[in-house]
């Protein structure tokens, strides 16, 4: 994609960077965010608050926008799965196209190329029939679901850029998802991708991007949250929403949790001609999601496919008998010294604790990372990046922080707090996610919880009951044992 200068509101590299640090600090509207962003609190265990965040049935609060975002900056490759693709068709009696390569798609030889040059060999298992279906002729609408890291992002960019017609200069493909800085990562994708193509060029129709009322958008490719994109349809008038072939709607499970996206999405749906093709994907589908898909794509083919489950047969877990917070950490230093961990995840309820804990395992020689919910994005990704580079081999995590964060080497997770929900039961989704991280791939896990007391006690008895499986004592005084349960 070839940049537009002056007036256009296509950033160039620089200024992308630039803006993906300096806009949280000055546009990050609402009092609360922009003092989250510009003073990080550490130690508070007030949860932040955002308007992307939902309430989970613990208390905790995820913002699921940034979520969204820290998956798409640490993910390197894809994620995998070994399940089927459900596939739903809108006229079940049309012959069910998939592809195994990236030829068989007929592309311009330049999209391939660019392709090619991101080191994409072959499709996704989602990509697959997305693929094919997104670029069929007629156009065809689609809902496709399937969770973080399985290639929708670059399905649909290719779509976009095979789409244009590079002899029109207006906009011809319109992209819209919750925020800003999501915006920008996709359009990172599309730019990668579309590098061979210089006469396709794209636009972000984000807040901070202003032209003069009336200007005509020449790009082919607008990206956008949906406030600015109804703007620029509506009151600014740079997009023609009657020339737009192309809808694609974007995480659409975080964009209803955002208050007044949903609305503004609808409302840009409803200006759109009824022959433009609407695509929307989502990496959840509860309820919600679905009626609101119903809504923006009519006449859908649907695609799924479901998360690969998380298994506990390659993991032993353990609990170890401790007083207070100090008896607890004295346990896990004694397991580092009889351990021989590749790396550790630690699990705590609070930011207070995790900082605590953090202190004093730093004090004890061991070098370790922290995770925050203060922190930015940017800078958990940092933090994530440097840990799975064995820069340090402790990380120390709340549970609303490391949500969704895969890595692979783990060996050892420690709940230094169970997790439990609002009313102190067993929290057992949780649990399974924070150990299925050791374990993987056929590698040997080990999860260690602390018990300190009859209710974490009778947490540990839930978990045991609900996934039918013994969570051994583990005797730190005897710590010939803790090594033979290595071998
Ligand atoms: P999603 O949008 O579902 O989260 P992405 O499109 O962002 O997934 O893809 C996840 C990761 O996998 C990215 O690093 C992306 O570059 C990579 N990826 C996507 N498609 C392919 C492919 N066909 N082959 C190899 N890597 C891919």
């Amino acid at each position: 994609c070839r940049r537009t200068r002056g007036q256009s509101p296509w950033m160039s590299k620089k200024r992308v960077h630039l803006y993906r640090w300096i806009l949280p600090l000055c546009c990050h509207g609402g009092g609360f965010l922009t003092s989250v962003w510009l003073f990080p609190n550490v130690g508070n265990q007030a949860p932040e608050t955002s308007e992307n965040e939902v309430w989970r049935k613990d208390g905790d609060k995820v913002d699921l926008a940034e979520q969204s975002l820290l998956n798409k900056i640490i993910r390197r490759s894809l994620v995998r799965n070994r399940n089927q693709v459900e596939v739903l068709q809108r006229d079940p009696s049309s012959p069910l196209y998939s592809v195994k390569t990236f030829e068989e798609l007929r592309l311009k030889p330049e999209l391939l190329k660019g392709v090619y040059n991101m080191g994409f060999n072959r499709p996704s298992r989602i990509q697959e029939n997305a693929l094919p279906m997104m670029l069929a002729q007629p156009p065809q609408n689609l809902i496709a679901q399937s969770q973080s890291g399985t290639g929708k992002t670059a399905a649909f960019s290719l779509a976009m850029l095979s789409h244009v017609n590079t002899a029109n200069k207006w906009t011809q493909c319109l992209c819209i998802v919750p925020t800003y800085e999501l915006a920008l990562q996709i359009g990172q994708v599309i730019e990668q991708m579309g590098k061979f193509c210089p006469d396709v060029k794209m636009a972000y129709a984000i807040r901070g991007n202003r032209m003069e009322r009336g200007t005509k958008l020449q790009e082919q490719i607008v990206i956008g949250t949906p406030g600015t994109v109804l703007d620029w349809c509506t009151k600014y008038r740079h997009i023609d929403p009657k020339k737009i072939s192309m809808f694609v709607l974007d995480e659409a499970d975080v964009m209803i949790a955002t208050q007044g996206h949903r609305d503004q999405s609808i409302r840009i749906h409803r200006m759109l001609t009824k022959d433009c093709q609407m695509l929307l994907f989502s990496a959840t589908f509860e309820d919600s999601v679905w009626r609101f898909a119903e809504q923006v794509v009519p006449d859908p083919n649907i695609i799924r496919l479901k998360r690969e489950e998380e298994t506990l047969d390659t993991i032993k877990q353990f609990y170890v008998l401790c007083k207070e917070k100090e008896d607890k950490f004295t346990a896990l230093c004694d397991l580092y010294g009889c351990l021989t961990i590749a790396q550790a995840m630690i699990f705590c309820h609070t930011r207070k604790m995790a900082s605590w804990l953090t202190t004093n395992l730093i004090k004890e020689g061991h070098q370790v990372a922290l995770l925050s919910g203060e922190m930015t994005v940017e800078q958990r990704a940092a933090v994530i990046e440097r840990y799975r580079n064995g820069k340090e081999k402790v990380l120390v995590t709340t549970n609303v922080c490391s949500r969704g964060i895969d890595v692979e080497q783990v060996s050892l997770v420690v709940n230094f707090d169970l997790p439990m929900d609002m009313d102190g039961n067993a929290d057992n989704e949780t649990y399974l996610h924070r150990i299925g991280r050791t374990g993987r791939f056929g590698k040997r896990g080990f999860a260690v919880n602390m018990v300190d007391s009859k209710h974490s006690m009778d947490i540990i008895n839930q978990i045991e009951m609900h996934f039918n499986r013994r969570i051994k004592k583990l005797d730190m005084s005897n710590l010939d044992e803790i090594e033979f349960l290595q071998s």
